[in-house]
């Protein structure tokens, strides 16, 4: 059995910024971004997991928990070596997203730090995702009755997770500022945390 790989969650509402701050931290060398929404996204419309994606998605709804565990360790496999100048850490955007799914990766694995996105401010997610929407064309976000289901569906089946985890490994990040004021919070979070794990380039 492969050795459970050290892990970051960038946790958090849909709109609320986890794909913005994955970006800019997966540039940091050492750290391997993985956005689940990225993977879904990617898979070919035509395919059976693509139709079944495209359906539940439009719906605000999620993926099953066994298929989206098995296409994650398909891409991963595929992806990610696990070198040093690829990532040693790995950095989950939007996976898991159940308490059952956070049971399913244990194996696979170690998480280090939940980087806990916090906005209270519902609407202003919504507006995020609208206007994000009109720029990417993504379905499930032009409809604001989907996003009022997405942030419904995380409620009920996502937040229960930052139960799962001990507390000492959740950090509570105020998302309501510039990227760059949420980014210097995370950095802040992350470097002690992560201290040994990143090898200097
Ligand atoms: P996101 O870009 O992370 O908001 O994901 C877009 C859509 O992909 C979600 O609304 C779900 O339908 C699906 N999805 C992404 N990640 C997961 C996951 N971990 N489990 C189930 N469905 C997911």
């Amino acid at each position: 059995m492969t050795q459970p790989r050290p892990a970051v969650l960038l946790f958090g509402p849909p709109g609320v910024g986890k794909g913005t701050q994955g970006a800019i931290l997966g540039a940091i060398p050492g750290l391997f971004h993985m956005s689940s929404g990225d993977m879904f996204r990617s898979i070919n419309r035509e395919s059976e997991a693509g139709r079944l994606f495209h359906e539940v998605s439009s719906r605000g709804e999620l993926v099953p928990d066994e298929l989206t565990i098995r296409l994650w360790t398909q891409f991963m496999s595929e992806r990610y070596d696990g070198t040093p100048h690829q990532g040693s850490v790995v950095l989950l955007d939007g996976i898991p997203r159940s308490t059952n799914q956070a049971r399913l990766l244990e194996p696979e694995i170690d998480v280090r730090l939940v980087i806990h996105l916090v906005c209270r401010d519902v609407d202003a997610m919504v507006a995020r995702l609208r206007k994000r929407a009109i720029k990417q064309g993504r379905p499930d976000d032009a409809d604001e009755s989907v996003i009022r289901r997405r942030h419904q569906v995380y409620q009920q089946e996502t937040a229960p997770l930052l139960q799962y985890y001990p507390p000492g490994l959740v950090r509570e990040i105020d998302a309501l500022g510039t990227p760059l004021a949420v980014l210097r919070q995370i950095v802040d979070v992350l470097e002690p945390a992560l201290r040994g794990c990143l090898l200097a380039p």
